[in-house]
């Protein structure tokens, strides 16, 4: 067993720690007051190669493993939530699709650029009526001629509309049957075709600077090369991607709950009642030291999930673990947190109130806990 990092993986930890500290932190706080998301920062992360990082290097990204992306995700999500979130739903889901089942005109064509960290990628899956049941999905795509027709509603879709996205890749109805054995097809859809329209942005209580869009397609065509991979495969082919994306969105709760641990641990140093330091009060101690405890338990799950991934191994039990255990780990760090700041906790200036309105979110996105404990009581218990 071998618990260290590669140079390589070290480097980019260390890359990520340094670009975090000079460019990302000393914004964090601003993006979450005005909500716009710093296109010169996502810029400057595809100019040092940390947007596309286990994409091959002929198709623009790093030709690195999925464990060095897994520990830059948890870097710069401790750095910015929505910076964060952006990046890991980029890479694990269109990234990751099209390098998996794209052609080699696809990924001239829409990969490297997403690679290199000159576009976003957006992934569509969710609709009003399908959110835990993706299989309820109502969208619909027909074959005529040469297109396809694109109609039906996405709802709550990361990336979706930024200046710098290039396309989104929905899952649409493509045949007849019902539930699980509906026939759904992953279909490449670019940024202003005819017919796609995005919503509002949603005004949420978090991550602010990550866009959350509704999608509309109205009539909507789109060549029928722009089918990814193979036909009604689509469930299969999605499903794969949402397992690399848990492990993403356990990375994000990952350096949440550090950067939570940090801020309490100084504040702790620094805050002084009854004539002396709180962190000298063993109530205080005793949370630092279980906020430390889980962390170090959701790191070694995050990276043993990366690393069985880059190992060609099935990696469901642990992403899903991996994903419920780090969700659940940074909530409870934001809560401790928070009792530790005291009232200071609950004012804006101060960081850990922002972590306190962030962390709960992974506990919903990409499958709600509850579905990952159904996941793992049905397919790993198999009750
Ligand atoms: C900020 C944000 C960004 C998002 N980005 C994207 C994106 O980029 N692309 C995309 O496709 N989707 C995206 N989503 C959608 C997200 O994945 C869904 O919100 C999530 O899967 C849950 O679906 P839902 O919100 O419809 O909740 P529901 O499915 O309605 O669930 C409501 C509650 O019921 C519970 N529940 C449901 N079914 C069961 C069951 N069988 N047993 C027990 N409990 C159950 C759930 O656990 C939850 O507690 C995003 C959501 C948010 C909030």
């Amino acid at each position: 067993m071998e618990f260290t990092l590669s140079t390589e993986q070290k480097m980019i930890q260390d890359l990520c720690r340094n670009f975090i500290k000079n460019e990302i932190k000393p914004l964090a706080e601003e993006m979450d007051r005005n909500g716009q998301f710093p296109y010169e920062v996502w810029k400057k992360m595809g100019d040092l190669g940390i947007v596309g990082i286990p994409i091959p290097e002929e198709y623009g990204g790093g030709g690195l493993d999925w464990l060095s992306m897994i520990i830059a995700i948890e870097e710069i999500s401790r750095g910015d939530a929505s910076l964060g979130v952006s990046l890991l739903d980029s890479v694990t889901l269109p990234m990751n699709l099209l390098d998996t089942f794209g052609t080699e005109e696809q990924k001239q064509k829409w990969l490297i650029p997403l690679a290199s960290g000159e576009k976003i990628g957006a992934f569509g899956l969710t609709e009003a009526q399908a959110g835990s049941d993706a299989s309820a999905i109502q969208t619909r795509a027909v074959l005529e001629g040469d297109e396809w027709v694109i109609n039906g509603t996405k709802q709550f879709i990361t990336n979706a509309g930024l200046r710098h996205n290039s396309l989104v890749i929905i899952a649409a109805v493509t045949g007849e049957g019902e539930g699980p054995r509906k026939r759904i097809s992953n279909i490449i859809v670019p940024t202003g075709v005819g017919g796609f329209y995005f919503g509002d942005k949603y005004r949420k209580m978090g991550w602010k600077a990550s866009e959350t869009r509704e999608l509309i397609f109205d009539e909507c065509r789109v060549p029928k090369e722009n089918m990814l991979g193979q036909p009604e495969k689509g469930f299969a082919q999605f499903m794969m991607a949402l397992q690399t994306s848990r492990i993403g969105f356990a990375a994000h709760s990952l350096g949440l709950a550090q950067a939570i641990f940090n801020v309490s641990l100084a504040y702790a140093k620094e805050r002084e009642q009854f004539g002396k330091s709180i962190s000298k009060f063993q109530a205080i101690q005793f949370k630092l030291a279980d906020m430390l405890m889980e962390i170090e338990l959701a790191r070694l799950m995050v990276y043993k999930a990366a690393w069985q991934k880059d190992q060609g191994e099935n990696y469901f039990a642990t992403s899903t673990l991996a994903k419920i255990f780090a969700s659940e780990t940074s909530k409870r760090c934001a809560d401790q947190g928070v009792q530790i700041h005291g009232g200071y906790g609950v004012m804006d200036e101060y960081p850990i109130s922002r972590y306190w309105r962030e962390v709960k979110f992974d506990e919903i996105l990409d499958g709600t806990s509850e579905i990952q404990r159904l996941n793992i009581a049905k397919r790993v218990l198999k009750l």
